[in-house]
């Protein structure tokens, strides 16, 4: 409505005013004011219709405004609203037994967390007390959050200039179209990439002094970095150097989990079973913050009798909660996430050969379920990024406003697309999000043209 609209503008004249944005010079940013969204679907600042590839940031998967997790909010804040950690509550006690009962049958139990990032510092601390060592191993080319040990972890640029000494040391990923191993064209196969990858990081390990070590904590499928998939036997050969050295096993499934690759979590792809699991996001679809670290019984068997150091104010708040159960019963009464293993299996993945084959620009395209990267390069033999590391291009800037005026947002990082719709999306808006990506792919055509 006009007055939707007007409410609106006056909105982002006290954004610009007042609110301080992530990651960001502040001044040159024009953010979309956001009236309103349902399903897959968002209206912008003057009532356009746009369909949300982006699932805002990869966690509305249950979709916008699901009637059941917006009822049970209602319901938990009539209730009872908030109450302190240390006592129990009836809506926090079933979202922890609903998750756990998600996971391998040695983790039972969850500390409930704000978000991503705190999920994965308490998964570190409790690694470190644990074990009673103090490095802690991450990927380079990884995301787990923006507060200070966990933008350390991260392997993205944004932790540069972040970086202290927070006993944190980064390894090379198994990256296989972008390998640091092998040569980046077709003679180089996954399973070489795979097994060279492992055998760089035991290197790691054992040069590092594996009785160091704490943890080695990755993403069980690379989200913001580039949604690759780890080759073939990867995670199983992590997880037996974890066993060999008694180092903790940490799967950062913020981004991956609830669903999004369609299975409950992405290490389930691959048959290997972590010791701690974090999560946020897709738990209760962002309606309301919250993540957590959900740990196997040998965790929680060394904070058993002794005290854990560490809480939050609002660890299992009821209201994220109550969000959190309505949200994963949805999913499953919904079948949500089978729906995502199909839709990627017998739209996406069919779609993103044909754009490819098609399109000079696309290098590569990847991912299972509703995560999906298209990576754009300047020529396909030298696998050139369109843009280069850590930076954008003005052509990804021109295609993300062309798709946006034929009614799709989609996720820009790099040179890459990222797409990801709440998991209850149909196979016709998928299919209009991909056609809509597909005409906007000719920018970038014509841009690596010459
Ligand atoms: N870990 C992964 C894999 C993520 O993708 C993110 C956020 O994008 C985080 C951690 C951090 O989560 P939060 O922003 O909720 O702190």
């Amino acid at each position: 409505t006009a007055e939707q609209i007007d409410a609106g503008r006056r909105a982002y004249e006290l954004d610009r005013a007042h609110v301080f944005h992530s990651w960001s010079a502040q001044e040159p940013l024009d953010p979309m004011t956001v009236l309103d969204a349902e399903g897959s679907w968002i209206w912008d600042g003057e009532g356009n219709r746009l369909l949300d590839l982006t699932s805002q940031l990869i966690y509305t998967n249950a979709g916008h405004q699901h009637p059941k997790i917006v009822q049970a909010v209602k319901d938990q804040a009539e209730a009872l609203c908030t109450v302190a950690p240390q006592h129990v509550n009836d809506a926090r006690s079933e979202a922890a037994r609903l998750i756990t009962e998600l996971l391998p049958a040695d983790i039972n139990h969850v500390f409930f967390t704000g978000g991503g990032a705190d999920a994965n510092e308490h998964a570190v601390r409790m690694a470190r007390l644990h074990t009673g060592r103090r490095k802690v191993f991450s990927a380079y080319r990884s995301y787990h959050g923006g507060s200070q040990l966990a933008v350390n972890i991260t392997g993205d640029p944004r932790r540069i200039p972040n970086d202290d000494d927070a006993g944190v040391v980064h390894f090379l990923p198994a990256y296989h179209y972008r390998s640091y191993f092998g040569p980046q064209d077709e003679s180089w196969s996954e399973k070489e990439e795979g097994e060279r990858a492992l055998q760089h990081l035991r290197d790691m390990v054992v040069l590092e002094g594996p009785g160091q070590v704490a943890a080695i904590i990755l993403e069980a499928i690379p989200g913001t970095a580039g949604i690759y998939l780890p080759p073939e036997g990867y995670m199983q050969g992590i997880r037996e150097l974890c066993d060999e050295f008694g180092i903790v096993l940490i799967m950062d499934e913020v981004m991956a989990g609830f669903g999004r690759s369609g299975m409950w979590f992405a290490h389930q792809h691959f048959d290997v079973e972590p010791d701690i699991v974090t999560f946020a996001k897709g738990v209760n679809s962002g309606y309301v913050p919250m993540g957590g670290v959900a740990m196997d019984d040998a965790i929680y068997g060394t904070f058993a009798q002794q005290v854990y150091p560490g809480g939050l104010t609002y660890s299992g708040h009821p209201l994220a909660a109550a969000a959190a159960v309505a949200g994963i019963n949805a999913m499953k009464d919904e079948q949500m996430v089978e729906n995502a293993l199909r839709l990627g299996a017998e739209v996406v993945a069919p779609r993103l050969e044909e754009i490819k084959d098609k399109h000079p620009s696309v290098g590569d395209v990847r991912g299972v379920g509703l995560f999906w990267a298209v990576e754009l390069v300047r020529d396909q033999t030298t696998r050139e990024p369109l843009a280069p590391y850590g930076q954008t291009a003005p052509v990804m800037n021109q295609m993300v406003a062309e798709a946006k005026r034929r009614g799709v947002l989609p996720f820009m990082n790099m040179n890459r697309f990222h797409i990801c719709p709440p998991l209850s999306v149909t196979a016709e808006e998928l299919e209009f999000g991909l056609d809509v990506l597909d005409e906007v792919l000719t920018l970038a055509d014509e841009s690596v043209a010459d």
